[in-house]
């Protein structure tokens, strides 16, 4: 199953431009917003399953006909958005870092920095801002202290984020904070959709990149993880409650422009594109802040 944020309506796709809207096509039981579905995600995946089991009489169903620009983040208001650090060993090590053990480093994007797949971003001024793609899981059911077999189970889908990062900030200090230095406005882009675990090829080990400009930055694969999906949601669920519709950024390959010699960060006019085997794609484009449009509608 892929779902969608169109405009803020949840929509169960038949295609990468159509689908159904689900709160018409369930009479209300289900929708239009999100967040709601993934307070009662069992039912839902129940409901959707068997629409789609009927699809040949999909004739009569509310179809709806989108744009990429239409779409939002699949998980439009997390209460919770968990982004790991150094969770492959070879981005660990670009870094400068040992690969962790124990506990994976863990940090927040702040919700005010979420958005839909296809945003314009402002550069902050001043700032050194850079790209990581990375693996996004939605969580579907209340996480506490789950086992690894089964953190699956508690998961609602996969999507893409871009955990854009502005290294100024983020390493300024005597400490290192993450944080404020990845949650600039737009610097959480989610999306396209969100793809169910049994829709994709192999949950474990999907394809993932990036280009800029059309060069390709990162290329790797997500079988890499140090922390894989379902470790990652059992660890973080031992300290943290992970609640429906949450989002977790589970870290970057290697091939960021902070580690690159000579180091390479995003400029005005430059364009961003993302992909994961499965998921689908984004696109950033990236603008100074004298030239950007107003950013204060962060809705995502
Ligand atoms: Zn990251």
């Amino acid at each position: 199953m892929r779902l969608a944020n169109v405009d803020g309506r949840a929509v169960l796709l038949t295609s990468d431009t159509d689908g159904i809207d689900v709160a018409e096509a369930s009479a209300g039981r289900f929708g239009p917003d999100l967040p709601v579905i993934y307070q009662e995600w069992d039912g839902f995946c129940s409901w959707a399953d068997a629409q789609e089991a009927t699809a040949t009489s999909a004739g009569s169903r509310p179809r709806v006909s989108f744009t990429r620009a239409q779409l939002r983040s699949p998980s439009p208001a997390p209460r919770q958005i968990v982004a790991i650090g150094l969770n492959y060993h070879t981005h660990a090590a670009e870094s400068g870092f040992e690969a962790p053990t124990g506990l994976p480093p863990t940090f927040t994007k702040f919700v005010s920095s979420l958005t839909g797949p296809d945003a314009e971003v402002t550069l902050p001024p001043g700032g050194n801002t850079d790209w990581e793609v990375e693996l996004v899981v939605v969580i579907g059911r209340t996480a506490r202290a789950v086992s690894e077999a089964d953190a699956w189970g508690h998961v609602a889908g996969l999507t893409i984020g871009q955990d854009i990062s502005e290294r100024v900030a983020q390493l300024a200090g005597p400490a290192p904070q993450f944080s404020l230095g990845k949650s600039f406005p737009r610097f959480a882009p989610v999306g396209p959709w969100l793809v169910t675990p049994e829709d994709v090829p192999d949950p474990d080990d999907l394809a993932l990149g990036c280009s800029v400009n059309g060069e390709v930055m990162q290329d790797g694969r997500t079988r890499d993880l140090i922390h894989p999906v379902a470790r990652l949601v059992s660890v973080l669920s031992h300290t943290i409650t992970l609640l429906p519709g949450d989002l977790v950024f589970t870290g970057t390959p290697d091939g960021v422009g902070a580690a690159r010699r000579p180091q390479r960060f995003l400029q005005s006019g430059d364009r961003l594109h993302s992909w994961i085997e499965g998921l689908g794609e984004q696109h950033q484009h990236f603008v100074s802040g004298a030239a950007a449009a107003d950013t204060t509608d962060t809705r995502p």
